[in-house]
């Protein structure tokens, strides 16, 4: 029985998890299928207070996760598959563990990258369609790739695979980018991106060997096009994992 378990270790998780240490509530932090979150999977961070030149997302999480357990906050991986609030305790269901009973419960679960929904783009995922840029960039060493969005993320990941493609294509459905300014004038003053703005992905194009090309809709003309390309990356923003029942 605990006083407290915490589910996920993102920034949330493990800011909770030190917090509820130092009040001596003996924390049991349940670590999922991705350990530290997404910040594992970026880069630098540049806007992170206390950091003056950045700090890598894995290196920012590695020091939390040990500010936690320095105060005695407890680890244990599995998947919390369900949660029963109707009484107290609270009981948690966790893969490979059984069952845990809880006074208290914080849910701290983050978001998952949304997909686009167009034809093909499942089947290819991991042939060329990608949504962490850190992840598989290295993978498209010398090749075209294809980013889509409009955000910071976008920005951010088109930025980060110029050190790999020989170009990076920015494909956005509106004619205007939801980027933050500074964002959006780095990415500007890169020469190796092109600018696709006004175009909606309709379907993934591949063949034996992966990703082949993005068709899209050009929302000025009407038109059908296909952009060729090595890879996609999605870059489309994130749902919140709250599908725990
Ligand atoms: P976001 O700001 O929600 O942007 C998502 C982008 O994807 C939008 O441009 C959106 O288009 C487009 N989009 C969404 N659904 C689409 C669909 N079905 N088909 C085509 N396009 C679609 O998400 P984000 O870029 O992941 O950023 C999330 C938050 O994190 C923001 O607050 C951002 O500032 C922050 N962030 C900050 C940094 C940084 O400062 N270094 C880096 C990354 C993220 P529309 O514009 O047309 O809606």
């Amino acid at each position: 029985m605990y006083k407290t378990i915490v589910i996920g270790t993102g920034p949330a998780g493990l800011t909770a998890a030190i917090y509820l240490a130092r009040a001596n509530l003996n924390p049991l932090v349940i670590e999922g299928p991705e350990p530290g979150g997404q910040l594992t999977t970026t880069t630098e961070i540049e806007n992170f207070p206390g950091f003056p030149e950045g700090i890598m997302g894995p290196e920012l999480m590695d020091n939390m996760r040990m500010q936690a357990k320095r105060f005695g906050a407890e680890f244990r991986t599995g998947r919390v598959d369900s949660i029963d609030l109707r009484k107290r305790p609270f009981t948690l269901s966790v893969e490979g563990t059984g069952n845990l009973e809880t006074e208290t419960v914080i849910i701290s679960t983050g978001a998952s990258a949304r997909l686009l929904g167009i034809t093909n783009e499942k089947e290819n995922i991991g042939r060329g369609v990608s949504t962490c840029a850190t992840c598989d960039g290295f993978f498209f060493r010398g090749k075209k790739i294809i980013v889509v969005g409009g955000g910071d993320s976008a920005m951010e990941e088109a930025h980060f695979l110029t050190k790999f493609a020989t170009e990076v294509r920015l494909v956005h459905r509106r004619d205007k980018l939801r980027a933050s300014k500074i964002m959006q004038e780095r990415v500007r003053g890169n020469e190796k991106i092109l600018w696709s703005l006004n175009r909606t992905p309709l379907e993934v194009i591949a063949g034996e060997r992966g990703v082949t090309g993005l068709k899209v809709k050009n929302n000025e003309s009407g038109q059908e096009e296909i952009f060729e390309t090595d890879a996609i990356f999605e870059a489309i923003g994130h749902t919140p994992n709250t599908g725990l029942t």
